[in-house]
């Protein structure tokens, strides 16, 4: 390493600017406020800059369990943010029309230890072919969530569960309600778009300037400025693609207030529903549902996606303004490069199936948080180490998501054949869908250490599709059942709708 670069870019943060006011600039500055400040006696100056009149994506509604840990960390409490943010609670993921043959279940409890093999080789024994029929017997959240239950009872304590459980939520009340959270404890808020990103010879960020000539320094710079990657897009413009194994580009997203038409209950998971040329979500909040058909512009066009998401909805559509959204399967090949840092969908992004983009972005945020805490001076190995962390979680992530697809029996449409080709398999999954043909995945196929998706997570998915279906493994005798819990949570657990009535209720 040159010696000027290394002593250029290490040095001690006591400024940190954020440009970017969406999921990610807020929750990276109120995290980042609540890590580092809460108990400094020389804190780190915080500032946000949001361009006024450049909207955020306004989608980001689904969660994953960890998002209670995050507010929590930020000192939010559970009944504001669900106040504020129209949440409700999610338990699973169910997945509809992904394979021939009934919906399967994702759900975030494990199963019940002590955790062997034995489950997976039993129940592999028995049955074949797919379907919900794993996580009904193993997963207490599937069979609650079919009775439309929370996954908490009235009366628990804030964020807390005998079960995982994670929320919907509206992402513009969620940013409006961090902005008034963050500034209210120290986070300077600037309106200004940036024009102008000064960078000294080195490589480093100088500067920036805003359209009317105000300029802003630091010794952090965060870009969180979504797909257009202000900051980043120079300082580490290099950035890899991933779409030619995950063929979606585009969402049409609707909202449908209940006012307009109200479901029999506001269901506690995400439904992910396949359609010809993709899938579609269904998110229910306290006051609207929220619905989502991500596709593939190269197998439908927007105006179609449209027509066929109206048409399985209903009627009760008609009136209801659309929203047409391109995205992109990307990852930037550092993440943090010098004095500035890219989090959110400036760093990358891989498609909404397993609702991960406000995971990656918390899951960077708290990193920085981490590093800065226990040492504010950062180096070229600093930024190295963060860097892999982020493409590692990234590359476990799309695997995940991508096993959806390659999974799938479904040749029914062009986009279904092309999706599910064998020439879409990324190289680390190889070695392992030949593996898993033959045999239940175990911990020991899954290498990384920070790993979002649990050993369950790919029996729920790999098992729901069916794909396991050459085992030769002999079944273990061994009794499961969850009928003791499941009779204890049925007389405990509320509807959804009426534990949001009653605990959220003004
Ligand atoms: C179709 C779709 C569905 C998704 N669904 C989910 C989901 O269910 N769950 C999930 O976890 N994630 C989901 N995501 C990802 C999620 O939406 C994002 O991770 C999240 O919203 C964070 O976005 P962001 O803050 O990075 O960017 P944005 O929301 O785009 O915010 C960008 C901000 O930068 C500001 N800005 C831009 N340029 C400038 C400039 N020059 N100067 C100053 N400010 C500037 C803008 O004003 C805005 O405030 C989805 C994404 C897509 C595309």
């Amino acid at each position: 390493m040159d010696k000027n670069q290394d002593q250029s870019s290490s040095r001690q943060v006591k400024k940190i600017v954020i440009v970017g006011g969406g999921s990610s600039g807020w929750m990276t500055a109120c995290l980042l406020n609540a890590r580092l400040n809460s108990d400094a006696k020389n804190p780190i100056k915080i500032s946000l800059i949001e361009a006024p009149d450049i909207p955020v994506i306004g989608v980001g509604e689904a969660t994953v369990p960890s998002i209670r840990r995050t507010l929590q960390a930020i000192g939010i409490s559970e009944q504001d943010f669900m106040r504020g943010a129209d949440a409700t609670f999610k338990s699973l993921i169910r997945f509809e029309n992904w394979n021939a043959g009934e919906h399967f279940d994702h759900p975030f409890d494990r199963r019940e230890r002590p955790q062997t093999d034995a489950a997976a080789l039993s129940w592999l024994a028995g049955s074949k072919g797919g379907g919900n029929s794993f996580s009904t017997k193993f997963s207490v959240l599937s069979n609650t969530s079919s009775r439309m239950l929370a996954p908490k009872a009235i009366g628990w304590p804030e964020y807390q569960s005998t079960f995982p459980y994670a929320y919907h939520l509206d992402a513009v009340k969620l940013g409006q309600l961090l902005t008034r959270f963050g500034t209210e404890r120290g986070i300077e808020h600037i309106l200004a778009r940036i024009e102008k990103v000064e960078m000294t010879e080195a490589g480093d960020i100088a500067a920036l300037i805003s359209e009317s000539g105000e300029q802003f320094t630091a010794d952090l710079f965060i870009d969180c400025t979504g797909f257009s990657a202000h900051l980043a897009g120079q300082t580490m413009a290099e950035t890899r693609d991933y779409s030619k194994h995950l063929l979606c580009d585009r969402a049409v997203t609707l909202s449908i207030p209940y006012d307009v038409y109200r479901p029999d209950h506001i269901l506690p998971y995400t439904s992910a529903n396949a359609r010809s040329a993709g899938w579609l979500w269904d998110i229910n909040l306290q006051s609207r549902r929220s619905l989502g058909y991500v596709h593939s512009s190269s197998h439908i066009s927007a105006e179609a996606a449209e027509t066929e998401m109206r048409r399985h909805e209903g009627p009760h559509t008609e009136g209801l303004e659309a929203k047409h959204i391109r995205f992109k399967t990307y990852k930037r090949i550092k993440s943090w490069h010098r004095n500035c840092i890219a989090i959110g969908l400036s760093d990358g992004f891989v498609e909404p199936l397993e609702s991960t983009g406000l995971y990656m972005m918390q899951f960077a945020a708290q990193s920085v948080a981490d590093i800065l805490r226990l040492n504010p001076v950062f180096t070229p190995a600093t930024t190295s180490q963060f860097n892999r962390l982020m493409q590692s979680l990234f590359d476990e992530i799309f695997g995940y998501v991508a096993l959806h697809y390659l999974t799938s029996n479904r040749r029914d449409s062009i986009f279904w054949r092309d999706a599910t080709d064998p020439s879409r398999v990324p190289d680390g999954l190889k070695f392992l869908m030949g593996e898993w043909k033959g045999r239940p995945p175990h911990d020991m196929d899954l290498l990384s250490t920070h790993r979002l998706f649990s050993l369950e997570s790919y029996e729920y998915l790999l098992f729901g599709m069916g794909y396991v279906s050459d085992c030769a493994a002999q079944s273990q005798s061994a009794h499961f059942s969850l009928q003791e819990t499941l009779d204890k949570c049925y007389a405990k657990l509320p509807l959804h709708e009426n534990w949001l009535a009653k605990t959220l209720a003004q």
